[in-house]
This record gives structure tokens, sequence and C-alpha cells, in this order.
């Protein structure tokens, strides 16, 4: 036994370092926005080394590294340099440069998901394509090339209409909806016209929007994180529920859908599942995203293995933590950017003193060196024994006399 023992580890020792914490290995993140700032926390906490790619300087992740190259995520000689200082590689972002990925995998890079996910993902068409193959339920889509198609579409799936870009888009920047075949010009041109690619959706009529985060290991093990509600405002993330507030049959439904998606992806990380309840109860998926997502912000609360950390044991290879939830009830609340500038900071200050002093709370801000409208620039959890006294807790540090709707 002995023996075998020694003949395993010389054997490691030619192949792979033996590791002296959980994982030797540098993962490198391609971005390094809020994602990825919450990434190098997990990984400080397992000792694991990130190296992150971004552009900005300053960016959220780029003082919590390893190591931080200045640089494009979306240029090839940039993506392939980065690649050498890593061991395996990933994303916090899918607008990243799928071709580089592509090649690097051919020649033995660890792309964690793998290029091919992220190249489906990157192109919401091409996803609506792929997920529909696989028998995912969606709301019904068509490409669009010129007015012509696009008022063929409306006559087909009537208005609103909701005409998308294929590519590039998030918080909703990407979407344009068409109340009236008359108003399809408008909208078109509001995407920038049909240069970038577009097409369009049936309008999904939902009661709420649900998402669930879905873990997979290396060994292709599937977990999924308890379904959440989410509630958008103007298109972007505004608060997250959870658990959602709905039956068991709804919640295995909306999970049933969420890992069969995953499941057709390859590659090891969390993914991120955007579905649509609708009022008979179907459930129908409007996109996924293969890292980490806003809806699963409160999983560092509120779970037993928060996403960030989750997706750093699937890409390095270590089992998959527990993801049911360790507290009855949270809800996730967005700092979005109120107004420009100062005034924004002003705005924001106020809701994080009175949260700071909010039983079950706690703040996370992304220290984005600039404040812009609608920009999302932290974010509040709070945790407590029942939804009711969660609710109430995050209504007592928004603004005096707001109205929003919680
Ligand atoms: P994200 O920031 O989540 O990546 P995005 O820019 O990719 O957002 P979508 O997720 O496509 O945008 O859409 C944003 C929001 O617009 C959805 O969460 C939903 O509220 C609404 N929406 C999208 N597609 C439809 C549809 N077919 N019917 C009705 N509403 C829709
Ligand atoms: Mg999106
Ligand atoms: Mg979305």
């Amino acid at each position: 036994c002995r023996a075998s023992i020694e003949s395993d580890v010389s054997q490691r020792k030619e192949d792979v370092p033996a590791p002296h914490g959980l994982s030797d290995k540098i993962v490198g993140v391609l971005g390094g926005g809020q994602l990825g700032r919450m990434l190098c926390q997990a990984a400080s906490q397992m000792a694991i080394k990130v190296n992150i790619l971004d552009p900005l300087e300053n960016c959220p992740a780029s003082s919590m590294s390893h190591y931080h190259m200045v640089g494009s995520f979306d240029d090839s000689a940039t993506v392939e340099e980065f690649a050498k200082r890593c061991e395996i590689l990933t994303v916090e972002i899918e607008h990243v440069d799928a071709d580089t990925l592509e090649k690097l995998e051919k020649q033995g890079v660890d792309c964690q998901p793998k290029a091919s996910t992220i190249r489906i993902i990157q192109d919401k068409f091409l996803q609506k394509v792929h997920f529909s193959g696989h028998d995912i339920p969606l709301p019904r889509f068509k490409q669009i090339e010129d007015l012509e198609s696009a008022i063929k579409a409306g006559q087909e799936f009537g208005y609103p209409l909701m005409i998308k870009s294929r590519r590039l888009a998030y918080d909703g920047r990407g979407n344009a909806v068409a109340k009236t075949e008359e108003a399809l010009t408008s909208a078109i041109n509001a995407l920038g016209g049909f240069g970038h690619g577009l097409y369009v959706e049936q309008w999904a009529p939902f009661v709420k929007e649900l998402a669930v985060i879905v873990a997979r290991g290396r060994d292709n093990s599937i977990l999924c994180y308890p379904a959440v509600e989410t509630v958008h405002r103007d298109n972007i993330c505004h608060i997250v529920k959870a658990p959602a507030n709905e039956s068991w049959k709804i919640m295995k439904l909306a999970t049933d859908v969420a890992s069969r998606a995953v499941a057709s992806l390859e590659g090891a990380g969390v993914f991120a599942v955007e579905l649509f309840l609708t009022e008979d109860g179907e459930i129908l998926l409007n996109e996924v995203a293969p890292r980490p997502h806003n809806s699963g912000h409160h999983t560092i609360e509120s779970c037993y293995t928060s996403q960030y950390e989750q997706h750093l044991r699937a890409v390095v290879g270590l089992p998959l933590g527990d993801p049911s939830m360790k507290a009855p009830a949270s809800m996730m609340y967005n700092i979005l950017g109120e107004d420009e500038g100062e005034a924004g900071f002003i705005i924001a200050n106020q809701i994080i003193k009175r949260a700071l002093c909010t039983p079950g709370a706690t703040v996370h801000w992304y220290d984005k060196p600039d404040m812009r409208k609608q920009r999302k620039m932290g974010h509040i959890t709070v945790v407590g024994p029942s939804m009711g006294i969660v609710e109430a807790r995050v209504k007592s540090f928004l603004k005096e006399g707001s109205a929003e709707d919680i």
C-alpha cells in the first residue's frame, strides 16, 4: 500500500505539482468588473490565485487580484499573452474573443466553460437556436435582416414585439420594444439598425421572472441553487428574492428547465439561467449567462457555498459545495446610479448609511471609478427569518417616501 502511495506521489510530481492548499493552479479571469471582484474575494478565502484581464486600470477586481493585466479581453494577441500566465481560463463576461479561446483550447489551454459555450451564448440568436434544438421552452424568435422581414415577424408574433441585438447586450441595452408596426423603424434605429445583427422575440406574457444558478463540476456533476425571483426596473435587475415564492411544482419545473439547458452546454463553472413564468404555469427560458450572475449575489450571505466559491471549485476541479440556503429568506437590492457624479454618490451613501444599521444587511460596494446613471455601483443583501421581515428591512433603508416597488 505504501509503495503504491509513493508511486502515486512520484507520478504526480512528474505530471502536476502536489497542491499546497485547495489548488495550486492560477485561474485567469477574462473581465475584471464586480463579478470578477467577488470571484477574487472568494478565491482569497481559499488561497487560490486569480489573475484578471481587463482594459480598465482601476476596474473593480484590480485591487483584489493576484495579477491584473491591463488589456482587452476581446483582443486576440492580448488574450493569448494573458493565457501564458494562467493554468485555467474562465470568464466573468461572455463578450470575449471566442475565436481565440477556441484556438487556445486546441493548443491545450484549459478553458472552463468551453469556448463552444461562450460562442453560443455571446450571440443571443445562436443561443436561441441552440436551446430550441435541445427542446428547451422559449418565446418564439426569428432573425430579421430588413424592415420587410421585421414586418413579417410582427404579423406572425403580434405586438408588442421585442427586438434584440444579437451581440454585446447587457442590462437591457440591446433591447427595444415595438408596440405597433409603425414603431418598428424607430425601435430598429434605436438599436443602431440592422448592421450589427438583430432578431425578434415574441412578447413573453410573464407574471414573474425567475432565475436558477446551476453549477457543473469538471466531472459533469450538476447542482442547482434554489430558484429566485428577479425584479427588473427599466430592463435592469433591481431586486432578487430568494427563494422565489412559488409552489414546489413551479420550483421543480424551473430547476428542470435550467439544468437541462446547462446540460446542453460544455464545460465547468456556474451558469445563470433567466426564466419567464407565465400565467398558466409555463416556464420559458430567456437567456443563459456562462458565469456568476447578479441573480446569485445573495448566495454570498444566504447559501452555504456562494456562487463565486462554487465557480472556482468547479473550474479548478474541487468537489462542488452545498448550494442550499442557510437563511430562511434573503433579498438583494442593486445600488444603481441615480444621478451622474457627486449627486449620485450622495444618494447612494444615504441608502448605504441606513443599510449599515439594518439587521441582517450586508453592503457590497464595487469601487467603480465613476458614478453613472443606471450603473450597478454596489448591492445590499438582507437575510432574515421570513420574506416579510426581509422586505420590511429593505424598505427601511430605501429613500424615505420612496415609491420603489419591492
Ligand atoms: P442582462 O443584463 O440580464 O444580460 P440583457 O440585456 O441580456 O440583460 P434580456 O435578458 O434579453 O437583456 O432582457 C432584459 C429584460 O427584458 C428581461 O429580464 C425581461 O424583463 C425583458 N424581456 C426580455 N425578453 C422579453 C420578451 N421576449 N418578452 C417580454 N419581456 C422580455
Ligand atoms: Mg444578457
Ligand atoms: Mg437578461
